[in-house]
């Protein structure tokens, strides 16, 4: 329970990875602010939340939209008076290959994963930076790594995200604020659940561990990365593939 008086915002946490994520603070004791862009779903996660006896709160908010982030920080300080750690989680994929993609489709992907990471980092700092303490943790992917077909926004929405990472960790560690970022590989979610099925048998074959991960075994780092047992890793990319990245 070493995070208890803590609190986190985890971003898109009404299901999925981010939902792991904001069950494996509270266990850890930390109050939980469930962001997501479906009310519905995000304040079904917070009352779950409540079960391990902390505080949490569910706000509606697009990630990528400017002024709704400022209102969701406005919010966290309202209610919990202060914010310790932020997981920036929230993201989409619209795939397709080169010559199909989109503008709207390249465009829709960076404003979330990218852009968004970008205002709630920044909204973050504010609040972490003048009381010198605070995690930063944001969720890329193997594929801002490596590349991915059919994912060139994607690829390089997650890759800005490394980036971004490795800048925010050297400027804002005068305020002792820790910045990293997982790099998960083949997690079984609902995004993983829309991949045609041979993509995701040769995904199987060529994962060292022979399996794809759960989202629990993501999770499990970012308490790491929340907690003191992390307080000399800043601007790291950590991969949570199976092996799928060597
Ligand atoms: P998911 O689609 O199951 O969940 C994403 C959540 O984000 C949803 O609840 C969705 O409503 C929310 N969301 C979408 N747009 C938003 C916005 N603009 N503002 C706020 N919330 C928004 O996805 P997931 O598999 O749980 O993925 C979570 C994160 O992990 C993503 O950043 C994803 O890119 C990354 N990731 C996932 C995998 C995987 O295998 N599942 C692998 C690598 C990286």
């Amino acid at each position: 329970m070493d995070l208890k008086g803590k609190v986190a915002l985890i971003t898109g946490s009404g299901r999925g990875i981010g939902k792991a994520i904001a069950r494996k603070l509270a266990q850890q004791g930390a109050d939980v602010v469930i962001n997501d862009v479906d009310l519905e779903v995000a304040s079904k996660t917070a009352k779950e939340m409540e079960s391990y006896g902390v505080k949490a709160l569910a706000v509606k908010a697009f990630v990528n939209q400017p002024e709704e982030v400022k209102a969701m920080f406005e919010t966290i300080i309202k209610e919990f008076g202060t914010l310790d750690i932020l997981v920036n989680n929230a993201g989409i994929t619209k795939d397709g290959l080169l010559t199909k993609l989109t503008d709207e489709q390249f465009d829709q992907v960076i404003d979330v994963n990218l852009k968004g990471t970008f205002l709630c980092a920044r909204e973050a700092a504010k609040i972490m930076g003048p009381k010198k303490s605070g995690r930063i943790i944001n969720i890329s992917s193997m594929a801002g790594q490596v590349g991915n077909i059919g994912q060139t926004n994607y690829a390089a929405s997650k890759a800005g995200v490394i980036g971004m990472t490795k800048t925010l960790a050297k400027e804002l560690a005068k305020d002792n604020i820790n910045v990293n970022a997982i790099a998960p590989g083949f997690i079984m979610t609902e995004m993983t659940e829309k991949l045609p099925e041979k993509v995701v048998a040769y995904a199987m074959k060529m994962i060292p561990l022979a399996r794809g991960g759960s989202v629990d075994e993501v999770a499990n780092v970012v308490y790491f990365l929340s907690s003191d047992l992390s307080s000399y890793v800043t601007g790291q990319i950590i991969g949570v593939n199976g092996g799928l990245v060597i």
